[in-house]
């Protein structure tokens, strides 16, 4: 009994990992907020790599050489899928099939919406804008990270309930953040943020554009003017990466003050905090502009 023991004993050290669970799986993900997700599911364990540049835009993008070849070594994939990131689709078909690929917009629990009236048909892909859907995402990102990497599943299980808690918290801030300004009418740049204003029942009146990657035509922005003249609307929203002469062209002989919202938290740190950053700086930044010219 004792022999028997003791030499089971001694074959489990001997396949033992040198460091508790083992390596960890490399991860790539597409996204800023998505990258968030994945860092926060993976602390303790391994940094997941981010593959879109900060700054970039994923709705118009190629992927560099650097980062074909973290693709081609990565074991799992997240990406948000193909109405987002269309750039990825021919890589990922070429993947060695040991891949795992998971893409996000077909998380168990998403609230699934179409783009804003008008523009396009099929699913608007900007869904980690609502925290309900971040909760959504980061179980099955848990879950998807256990199953490839089970010697750290329960430290990916204790991760994704710690970072569900805080998006909770992060969605009651936001709801308070976002009280005093439901009423007022607004227009965005590009129609990314159809998620965040269901869930905080905001009263935007339209989007410039649905891809941010392409020019705008003279009809649209005549059309735009009209709106913001009609709805009386009080801020016109710009991104970092866009055009300043073309809002300037969209308020002229208008009282709309212009503010700036950033989809993707281009000016935070890759981190899992940066899903946190973008969330709240996005309420702010509506909040602030709206505020002001009430
Ligand atoms: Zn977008």
């Amino acid at each position: 009994m004792h022999m028997l023991f003791l030499a089971i004993a001694a074959a489990m050290l001997l396949v033992a990992p040198a460091r508790a669970g083992g390596e960890p799986p490399s991860v790539v993900v597409s996204i800023p907020p998505l990258h968030a997700l994945v860092a926060g599911v993976m602390e303790g364990v391994g940094q997941p790599y981010l593959l879109v540049p900060a700054g970039a835009s994923p709705h118009a993008l190629g992927l560099r050489p650097a980062d074909a070849r973290r693709l081609e070594l990565a074991r799992v994939v997240f990406w948000l899928g193909e109405p987002l990131e269309a750039f990825l689709v021919r890589p990922l078909r070429t993947l060695p099939r040991e891949a795992e690929i998971v893409a996000l917009i077909e998380a168990e629990g998403l609230i699934l919406l179409p783009p804003r009236d008008g523009m396009g048909s099929g699913i608007d892909p900007h869904v980690w804008l609502d925290p309900v859907n971040a909760i959504a995402m980061v179980g099955a990102i848990a879950r998807t990270l256990s199953r490839v990497d089970p010697p750290h599943g329960r430290r990916y299980d204790a991760n994704a309930t710690r970072l569900i808690a805080r998006i909770e918290g992060l969605d009651r801030n936001l709801a308070t953040l976002l009280a005093a300004v439901r009423r007022l009418p607004y227009v965005v740049f590009h129609d990314a943020y159809g998620y965040f204003e269901n869930r905080y029942e905001l009263a935007s009146i339209g989007a410039v554009t649905l891809d941010p990657g392409r020019a705008v035509s003279a009809r649209r922005v005549a059309d735009i003017r009209q709106r913001l003249r009609d709805g009386g609307a009080l801020c016109v929203f710009t991104e970092p990466q866009f055009e300043p002469r073309l809002i300037a062209t969209l308020t002229e002989d208008t009282a709309a003050r212009v503010g700036v919202l950033d989809p993707l938290g281009i000016g935070s740190r890759p981190g899992a905090d940066a899903y946190f950053e973008l969330m709240t700086r996005l309420a702010t930044s509506l909040r602030d502009c709206l505020l002001a010219a009430r």
